[in-house]
């Protein structure tokens, strides 16, 4: 049973973080809204920025001066220096904690906070610009629905700590940054010791779907595993310009020239041979087997090629660098090594046809392990809370969905591996008759109502976890 709540201050709260999105490891404002919010409220154990990461924790950093002036931005706009000062140098985030000092599970929850460097759009259409909370910040907006998220998160929080005193257990609200940037701040927040305690952990994700004005929900949704590969390919020496194969008498000149210069058109021009290779090897892994239920895939990732020095017009240039990085995602270990396998085979025989030198090296960026099952007792009682909200069956097969990788892996798997509870949970919003067909596009907009009955979801989802019993005891609790 769920106790009386403003359950609209969650729109409030969405307007007000869409109309000021800021980027990776720069979410100076929306951090320290977040905190005033928070502390407003009671929370007394905040874990704010450089509490919880160090530097070298951050696995992609922006250029000092974008976070310096961000910084200002954030501090111009009123954001309290006690919070900012936690925050110096680009540390973003912040972890709550609330102790009913009862008895009772340890339950978690995620909001991701960060938003993307795409222009919202600006057309009367678009609902956040027709209503005045569009993006006012030039060229970042919340394409990815993270200010959702936030709002979903902190609304929780705000119920949680009205009610203290009729809750029992403990309450961990995670407000994590940088979840765009190659690998976010839960890779660090996963060793705070509370994340150790936690019983049950969840969070959410917006999902565009065709829902014709209902709420959907996806009660398991998976994750791929995340590794990335690095291909740099080389030129190496000249191509034969006379090979075996070419018989022509030499002794008549017109003839040999003429074969000459046959092959001289028909061969690629070595300077971009690499490049040619590279093409053709991307060409065959995409090539390689997809199962349909998306157990794997190769994506193919940050094609670059250089000329060495200055570009001029018909300077022969030999030297210059050609490369690739691809990402394997699986479902399963297995997989994934299986399909390394295919690809260092492709690269091999693409090195011997076009006479190139290609070194592969990684895994390069941060491995994201894979969710394979959403914990039973989180699926059931999303379940059961969404039916009794009067959405009774409006569940998506998560099988159908491929939505990418999280940062927040890091925390569900801890909470797994500690025998915990950890789940993944789409939340649908109607996709408008088609106009919004994807996350991380410009006129990204969700639905109040779905928005609404996600974060009434979730505190229901809260209630049903406290109500059973603690997860069978772990070591760490034993002791
Ligand atoms: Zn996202």
């Amino acid at each position: 049973m769920m106790f009386d709540h403003n359950f609209s201050e969650v729109v409030t709260f969405r307007k007000k973080f869409h109309a000021y999105p800021e980027l990776a490891w720069r979410e100076f404002w929306t951090t320290s809204q977040i905190c005033n919010y928070l502390e407003q409220w009671g929370y007394k154990d905040l874990f704010i920025g450089k509490d919880l990461l160090k530097k070298d924790q951050r696995k992609y950093n922006p250029p000092e001066h974008l976070i310096e002036e961000a910084y200002k931005k954030a501090l111009e706009k009123g954001a309290p220096r006690k919070y900012m000062e936690k925050m110096i140098g680009g540390f973003t985030g912040v972890v709550a904690i609330m102790d009913s000092k009862k008895p009772g599970p340890t339950i978690g929850f995620r909001g991701d906070i960060d938003a993307l460097p795409i222009q919202e759009a600006q057309t009367e259409d678009h609902r956040p610009f027709k209503e005045g909370f569009s993006s006012k910040n030039d060229g970042v907006s919340h394409a990815c629905g993270h200010d959702c998220h936030t709002s979903i998160s902190l609304t929780m929080a705000h119920y949680v700590a009205n009610n203290i005193e009729k809750l029992h257990g403990k309450f961990v609200f995670v407000f994590s940054a940088a979840e765009e940037s190659a690998g976010g701040s839960c890779l660090a927040i996963k060793d705070l010791p509370i994340i150790d305690e936690i019983d049950y952990f969840y969070c959410y994700h917006v999902i565009p779907l065709p829902l014709r004005g209902k709420s959907f929900l996806i009660p398991n949704v998976m994750f791929q595993t995340l590794i990335e590969y690095l291909v740099k390919f080389e030129i190496i020496g000249e191509f034969e310009t006379k090979p075996d194969n070419l018989h022509v008498n030499e002794d008549d000149v017109v003839e040999w020239v003429n074969a000459q210069i046959r092959l001289e058109n028909s061969r690629p021009d070595i300077r971009t041979i690499d490049v040619f290779a590279a093409a053709h090897a991307i060409n065959l892994i995409q090539a390689i087997p997809q199962p349909r239920d998306f157990a794997g895939k190769v994506c193919i990732e940050k094609f670059h090629t250089q000329l060495e020095g200055e570009i001029d017009w018909n300077v022969y240039r030999k030297k210059h660098e050609c490369q690739f990085a691809y990402q394997i995602r699986t479902k399963s270990d297995q997989r994934a090594i299986w399909l390394q396998e295919q690809i260092v085979k492709i690269i091999k025989h693409v090195e011997d046809i076009y006479h190139v030198k290609a070194t592969i090296t990684g895994p390069t960026a941060t491995n994201y392990p894979a969710l394979t099952e959403n914990h039973p007792n989180i699926q059931n009682a999303f379940k059961e809370a969404w039916n009794e909200l009067g959405h009774e069956g409006n569940f998506i097969n998560e099988q159908l969905l491929n939505i990418g990788t999280d940062d927040v892996i890091f925390i569900l798997n801890k909470v797994d591996q500690n025998g915990g509870g950890a789940a993944y949970v789409g939340l649908a919003f109607d996709n408008q008759g088609g106009k919004i067909n994807s996350l991380h596009i410009p006129n990204l907009d969700v639905h109040d109502q779905n928005l609404i009955d996600g974060t009434k979801a979730a505190i229901l989802v809260l209630h049903k976890l406290l109500d059973k019993r603690q997860m069978k005891k772990r070591k760490l609790r034993d002791t």
